[in-house]
């Protein structure tokens, strides 16, 4: 099994309602140690793109590659989204999307592009691990797919480590003191305070894992009794 781009088009759209199920509650993470708006923010990006996803498909338009379709979403949030978010996350799917032109992703295109994602978010924000940034679920969560990739996982395998590895990442920003970003002026009271960005970020990684596992069962048939 490898990902193709039904596979992205899948975890987009899935991204999308996950987003929107948590638009209040990433709001109001962004309410304590920032201006309160990061899930709306999200919410009326990802609902862009899948309303220019869908208009590709009825115009039998849709990209025909991960890459393809990844780069939809890049440029889409970037134009959509106003506020640190759009243009961050914006160049992370931007990269991705340029890692790779295959039309299925295996596991090492996947952590290739997961390296890329990372590597450009953290150059665009000036932001490294402990920031208290997107980056704290990015950063672990690529080098969690590095490592599965490395003894053997498959595509849903490294999918799993990373989703896991930016949940985490996610919950681990809460102590932290914001050194980038909005939350960077308020100093110490940015402690005690999950991140908003990277739980969005985590989300938007269990989308990519949940759209893998999806895909994954697809060839499964049932076999009728006689
Ligand atoms: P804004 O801060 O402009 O209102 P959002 O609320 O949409 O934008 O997004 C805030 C999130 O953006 C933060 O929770 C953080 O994860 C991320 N962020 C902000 N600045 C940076 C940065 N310099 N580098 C990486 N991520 C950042
Ligand atoms: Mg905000």
């Amino acid at each position: 099994m490898s990902l193709d781009a039904a596979w992205a088009l899948d975890w987009t759209h899935r991204a999308a309602v996950m987003i929107a199920e948590n638009r209040a509650e990433l709001t109001e993470l962004d309410r304590a140690i920032g201006d309160a708006d990061h899930g709306d923010n999200l919410d009326r990006g990802m609902r862009a793109v899948v309303t220019k996803l869908d208009a590709a498909q009825k115009a039998g338009n849709l990209p025909a590659t991960p890459g393809g379709v990844l780069k939809v979403v890049a440029t889409t949030l970037m134009a959509t989204v106003g506020g640190a978010g759009g243009p961050l996350l914006g160049t992370a799917f931007l990269r991705a999307a340029r890692s790779s032109d295959a039309s299925a992703w295996g596991a090492e295109n996947l952590v290739r592009a997961l390296e890329e994602a990372t590597s450009g978010l953290e150059a665009r924000g000036h932001a490294t691990s402990g920031d208290k940034t997107m980056a704290d679920a990015w950063r672990p969560a690529t080098v969690a797919a590095r490592e599965a990739a490395e003894i053997g996982e498959d595509e849903v395998g490294v999918l799993s480590a990373a989703a896991r590895a930016a949940a985490d990442g996610a919950r681990d920003t809460e102590p932290l003191q914001a050194r980038r970003g909005r939350a960077s002026f308020l100093g110490e009271r940015s402690c005690g305070h999950r991140d908003p960005g990277a739980q969005s970020s985590a989300l938007i990684f269990q989308a990519a894992l949940d759209a893998a596992r999806a895909r994954s069962l697809e060839p499964i048939m049932v076999i009728e009794q006689a």
